[in-house]
């Protein structure tokens, strides 16, 4: 069927690079951009010191599914990401975006817009497309931190983990919210934005420690009225990652900032592992490496894409840090 031969259209895996804007802070310490993009290509230019001390520069070169300049929109990033996804999920297809990069890089810029303009596409759909079929939307929202389950729209009610055998995963007590209006959505989401992790160093700082998972469910009901009880459809879950460089705050001399640094290395690593998995259509994927990957198990079995936006900072002065994380979605790729 048509609806059949678009799935087959979209990617299972899409890597996707954003590269924002040099800021007023890294222009005021005279740092230099030195990403150069050329349509899905990237090169950065590494400044290195030769043994007798003069400069060159090493370049390295990378090629992804697209690459983003710092001129383009959400609009844009919205319509090469999620967008060719959003019909999918009707079709049973769970659908997962991350967004990774070091803290400040524009993960959660990036992030934040998309659940807005995928629900109002899901609306759309469900009011035209599936009109009187019975689906529904439904929204839940929580956070990892420290290799704990909170969610933010309850609280920050810790939760728990339960598997039922069928590799549906199920986290006790997570409220999930129906939702028939944009509006609504916009509310939740601001409700638990300020409900994340926000110790007393300040909101960034926290949050960069904890990864925040917002998820869109369609369900429908056995007979396609709503009287029925509901059952899933389809899933598309965002992620706004921890901070990457937080998982080297291993060797730090807080203790707590040691541990949460090695949960956060231990769940960028199961990450890319299971995606690598899925990619190569390898029977075991190794979900059991985190509580990020455990998490998300439903969502990497069966008809499933994942898209992973990696963030980056232009500027000379986050060069190592973009190095990790261009080498990081490479390897994902
Ligand atoms: P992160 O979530 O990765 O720590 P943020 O999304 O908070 O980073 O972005 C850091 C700062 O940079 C914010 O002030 C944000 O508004 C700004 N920013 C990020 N990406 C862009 C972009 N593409 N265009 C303009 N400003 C951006
Ligand atoms: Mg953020």
């Amino acid at each position: 069927s048509a609806d059949k031969e678009r799935a087959n259209n979209v990617a299972k895996i899409k890597v996707v690079v954003r590269k924002r804007p040099l800021n007023k802070k890294e222009i005021a310490k005279k740092e230099e951009d030195i990403i150069y993009i050329d349509s899905n290509f990237l090169t950065v230019h590494e400044r290195k010191l030769k043994v007798d001390l003069t400069e060159y520069i090493e370049k390295h070169e990378f090629v992804f599914d697209a690459v983003l300049n710092e001129d383009v929109s959400n609009d844009e990033v919205y319509a090469e990401t999620v967008e060719p996804i959003v019909p999918l999920i009707f079709q049973r297809t769970k659908a997962t975006c991350f967004a990774y990069g070091q803290t400040g890089s524009g993960k959660t810029y990036t992030m934040e817009p998309l659940p807005l303009k995928a629900s109002h596409d899901i609306l759309r759909l469900m009011h035209h497309t599936y009109r009187n079929q019975g689906f529904q939307l439904f929204v839940s929202f929580f956070e990892i931190y420290g290799g704990k389950l909170f969610d933010l729209l309850n609280e920050r009610k810790k939760l728990c983990m339960r598997e039922d055998g069928k590799q549906q995963v199920c986290i006790v007590g997570l409220q999930e919210y129906r939702v028939s209006k944009v509006e609504t959505i916009k509310e939740f989401i601001e409700r638990g934005n300020s409900t994340r992790s926000t110790g007393t160093t300040g909101a960034n700082e926290e949050s960069s420690r904890s990864h925040a998972i917002l998820q869109l469910c369609i369900k429908r009901s056995a007979d396609g009225t709503e009287s029925k009880p509901t059952r899933l459809v389809g899933k598309l879950s965002f992620i706004d990652l921890a901070g990457s460089e937080r998982g080297a705050d291993t060797t730090d001399n807080d203790k707590q900032t040691r541990i949460e640094g090695a949960e956060i290395n231990k769940s960028l690593l199961a990450l890319k592992e299971c995606i690598r998995a899925l990619d190569n259509d390898q029977g075991h994927i190794p979900f059991r490496g985190s509580k990020l990957t455990e998490v998300l198990r439903d969502s990497f079995v069966g008809d499933s894409r994942t898209v992973m936006i990696s963030c980056i900072s232009p500027s000379s002065g986050s060069c190592e840090h973009t190095l990790n994380t261009l080498r990081y979605a490479d390897r994902v790729k």
